[in-house]
């Protein structure tokens, strides 16, 4: 039995609803996935439906993302409640600061001279989280950039001249906030912190976890967290990232992890119950 334990839908920044995401799980093999939308668990509960209609296991998750010195950092919650009282109120505001963040991107962008609207982001990201990449999909849209990539590259991707930051919490206060929920926080495609001592202290911040298994880990690095995993005592996870046609390259199936590791996640969560 195998899982994919990183999947976004439309409730954040993937193109697929639950539905769709399910179905297209079940055609390319999968007996599991974890939906884990950035900042938001609205999700949960279409998606968990959906799976029991049609006999696929959907496992509760969110992807956080906090801020860290001049970065941000991505933690995955893993076998979250998503009726948490602390857990939601957290996340209306979470929310909030990404439609804020949406306007200083878009101030950051007029610099450069490209003029996009936030109405054009808007009707992209709908009611979900808005992030990005639907401020990619803008602008490839109203014919600003070529490709969601190159957008990316020439202006919003990281250390580019359009992003902003303006996450609200710390990855200290992100691990505590999927903890209180009764979930199991994991640091998330560890290769993007790119200096070994800032991700060992993320490491000493509490999580359970590391996704040792993700697209852009070569067979070194994917040598290097599981060696990470072993001293640091941390579970192991792993999934595609999978944003539908937000990310093209990225097939549903592409990535399958053993379900042994989603019995590992369930284990620790029992242990962290008693
Ligand atoms: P945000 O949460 O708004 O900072 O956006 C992060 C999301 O942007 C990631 O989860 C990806 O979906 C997307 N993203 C980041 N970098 C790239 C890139 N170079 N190309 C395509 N998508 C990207
Ligand atoms: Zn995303
Ligand atoms: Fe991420
Ligand atoms: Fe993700």
């Amino acid at each position: 039995m195998f899982a994919d334990l990183h999947v976004h839908t439309s409730f954040s920044d993937g193109t697929c609803s639950p539905e769709e995401l399910v179905r297209a799980a079940k055609k390319s093999g999968l007996d599991c996935v974890a939906v884990v939308d950035h900042d938001t668990v609205c999700g949960l509960a279409p998606g968990m439906e959906a799976g029991s209609a049609r006999a696929l296991e959907v496992l509760a998750g969110l992807e956080l993302t906090a801020q860290y010195e001049n970065q941000e950092i991505h933690i995955l919650g893993y076998l979250i409640d998503p009726e948490n009282k602390a857990l939601l109120k957290k996340l209306e505001l979470l929310k909030n600061n990404r439609t804020e963040r949406v306007y200083k991107i878009l101030e950051k962008l007029k610099t450069m001279g490209v003029e996009l609207s936030a109405e054009a982001v808007f009707n992209i990201a709908g009611n979900a989280t808005p992030g990005r990449l639907h401020i990619a999909r803008a602008m490839v849209k109203e014919g600003l950039a070529g490709s969601i990539s190159h957008a990316f590259q020439k202006y919003i991707g990281d250390r580019c001249p359009a992003y902003a930051l303006g996450f609200q919490i710390s990855p200290p206060e992100a691990v505590e906030l999927i903890k209180g929920a009764g979930g199991i926080p994991v640091l998330a495609h560890p290769y993007m912190i790119k200096d070994d001592e800032a991700l060992l202290r993320i490491i000493g911040s509490g999580v359970m976890g590391l996704e040792v298994y993700y697209p852009e880990h070569s067979q070194s690095m994917v040598n290097f967290y599981l060696d990470l995993a072993k001293k640091y005592g941390l579970l192991i996870t792993g999934g595609s990232d999978f944003h539908g046609e937000g990310k093209p390259d990225v097939k549903l199936g592409s990535l399958k992890v053993p379900y042994e590791l989603v019995e590992r996640l369930k284990e620790a969560k029992r242990k962290m119950c008693v």
